[in-house]
């Protein structure tokens, strides 16, 4: 079954970049361009995985994160946030908000697919269907 992934980035370019790849490894991509239609389009989709970037207009990637965590048909839904690294602080931040796994921009394709697939397989052992 293909996995869905919602992908939630203000810039376009890797809006796209992300996209493409995630579709050229089979899996279904579903861009968001603007954070505050994130959780409305989560609902609709039901994705297997939220990639997000955190440096976003009106909701930032970490109060996203947050309602993410406290939503309940959400909560369980991986999260991997791509930003730039801007030190352990931050990485530490971003991962006590709720994010499963961090990937710093800019990306490596091999780090980006390796981590999108474990957290995929992850959703799939707590909750098989
Ligand atoms: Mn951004």
């Amino acid at each position: 079954m293909t996995k869905r992934v919602l992908v939630v980035e203000d810039n376009d370019l890797n809006l796209k970049l992300f996209c493409d790849l995630l579709k050229a490894h089979g899996f279904d991509a579903e861009a968001v361009r603007d954070a505050r239609e994130a959780l409305p389009r989560a609902h609709a989709a039901q994705p297997d995985l939220i990639i997000m970037d955190i440096h976003m207009p009106h909701i930032s990637g970490l109060d996203l994160i947050g309602m993410i965590r406290s939503d309940p048909i959400l909560r369980a839904t991986p999260i991997m946030a791509v930003t730039a690294y801007a030190g352990k602080g931050d990485e530490d931040r971003i991962r006590s908000a709720g994010a499963d796994a961090f990937v710093s921009k800019p990306i490596t394709l091999a780090q980006f697919i390796e981590r999108t697939t474990s957290l995929v397989h992850k959703t799939e052992m707590n909750a098989p269907h």
